[in-house]
């Protein structure tokens, strides 16, 4: 497609400001030496490049995304129309206090939401996305053991199958990372913790479940094996999407965790945010978080409220489904993974062959073996059927992994069309493998340098002159 620059031409654009009507004064202000290059298309121009660029990608408003960790489900149409009242665009963090007694009722109606649907006790929303939320509760620990002058406590043990943020995270809150493997259940290895946990813990980093779908039938064994230790427990509830309303992580042990209003809670994600990671804590930790004043505070970790217009989706979902839907929801998250799972674990085998939560991973290692296609080749072709491919190669445990997360918002019908389509690329990856290693055939872009995407991105115009 043709880029805005491209459409446009000089003298077309459309003018609906009027000239300035006062003396411009001679400020301080450096002065542009040439006229700011902008675009000159009219409006229906305008209207048409977006609609074009919309067609170019793939949203949940397209197709299935089962996207697994990321939690691509429908966001309601509704958290929309309540983020765009005007008492909530139209507000100023510095405005005086009583005129902002609205938006602090609802920021402060969330967290107590979020601490009921977590078993927290206080909670932030200053943090703006999930790995910031991590380094904001590990500075929380942190801060907890440098007010008790247990300064020795400097290692977070994090399981092999944590999301990458996860020791990313402790790392830059200044903790070494000490891993700890899996056992053969896909679950955490309690010999390897008990070995691992001591003087100098300061804590473990834990998801449950965990990033390979499956809840830890050990949990309380292993917050009590970490306390006794003398660590904490933090919790990455960055998709609470099979638990949330049926067991919270403050009743499994956990101290300090976050939360992904923008995966969870529905509010929109992809493309660079904006997001939200509330984190909440246990009240010993509760003078430790930001923006309460307290002299024990870590500090603030971001301006004012955080992405409160992020806040108002997750309310509002919450709220709209409310106590019944929180959990139905989750239920139903769980019901569809376990579906698709059933249906497709004759071809596709599963990492660990047992009943999932939210999502579930396979291992395409066979299929590879035998007809050279690759879980890449698979989620490449999905694309030409109208489907986000799933998370591939993650978690790095498993090999030739693909990892669906169907969420609670898909049809049975979408279910069983995306199900079909995984079984005709299974057939067709072994009548007609260099057809897959080819596929998509039908999208815009076809495969792309990913690593030069990500490394060395091109975006920014380059003119002729
Ligand atoms: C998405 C995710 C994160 C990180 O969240 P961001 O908002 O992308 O920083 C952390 N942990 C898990 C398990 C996740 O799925």
């Amino acid at each position: 497609m043709k880029l805005v620059f491209e459409r446009s031409r000089d003298g077309r654009g459309t003018k609906y400001l009027p000239d300035c009507d006062v003396p411009l004064t001679d400020a301080a202000l450096p002065k542009r030496e040439k006229p700011l290059r902008l675009p000159s298309l009219p409006e229906t121009e305008v209207d048409r490049h977006y609609t074009e660029l919309a067609g170019q990608t793939h949203g949940v408003n397209d197709g299935f995304y089962p996207l697994g960790s990321c939690t691509m489900k429908y966001n309601p149409q509704i958290n929309e129309e309540m983020a765009a009242l005007p008492g909530f665009t139209g507000i100023h963090p510095l405005q005086e206090a009583e005129s902002r007694q609205g938006c602090r009722e609802a920021a402060d109606l969330l967290e107590k939401l979020l601490c009921e649907i977590s078993g927290m006790d206080a909670m932030t929303l200053q943090p703006a996305a999930g790995a910031h939320g991590e380094f904001t509760g590990l500075l929380l620990i942190k801060a907890y053991h440098r007010s008790r002058k247990d300064t020795a406590r400097t290692k977070i043990i994090v399981p092999d199958s944590a999301h990458g943020t996860n020791p990313a995270s402790a790392a830059m809150a200044g903790f070494d990372v000490v891993s700890i493997p899996s056992d053969d259940r896909g679950c955490v290895d309690l010999e390897a913790l008990k070995a691992a946990a001591g003087e100098d813990t300061a804590g473990l980093m834990l998801t449950n479940p965990n990033t390979l779908g499956l809840f830890d039938p050990n949990i309380l064994e292993i917050t009590r094996i970490v306390h006794e230790a003398g660590g904490l427990c933090y919790y990455d509830g960055a998709n609470l999407n099979a638990v949330m309303g049926i067991a919270r992580p403050g009743d499994m042990g956990f101290d300090v965790m976050h939360m992904n209003l923008h995966k969870t809670f529905s509010t929109p994600h992809g493309g660079g945010g904006p997001g939200s990671g509330p984190v909440g804590c246990k009240a010993f930790l509760a003078e430790f978080l930001p923006g309460t004043g307290s002299p024990e505070s870590i500090g603030d970790v971001r301006s004012f409220g955080g992405n409160f217009l992020v806040a108002v989706k997750a309310l509002t979902y919450i709220l709209s489904i409310g106590r019944e839907g929180v959990p139905e929801a989750a239920k139903n998250a769980v019901l569809n993974a376990n579906y698709m799972r059933v249906k497709l674990k004759d071809l596709y085998p599963m990492a660990y062959d047992t009943v999932c939560m939210h999502e579930f991973v396979m291992s395409l290692e066979r299929l590879k073996e035998e007809t050279g296609v690759s879980a890449l080749d698979a989620a490449k072709a999905m694309l030409d059927y109208g489907i986000h491919p799933p998370t591939m190669y993650f978690p790095l445990i498993v090999h030739e992994a693909l990892m669906v997360e169907p969420t609670e918002t898909e049809t049975k019908e979408t279910l069983d069309e995306a199900v079909r389509v995984f079984r005709e690329i299974y057939e067709e990856a072994v009548k007609e493998p260099e057809k897959l290693h080819q596929m998509p055939l039908h999208t815009p872009v076809r495969r792309l340098d990913e690593v030069g995407a990500a490394r060395k991105p091109v975006i920014r115009f380059t003119f002729d002159e």
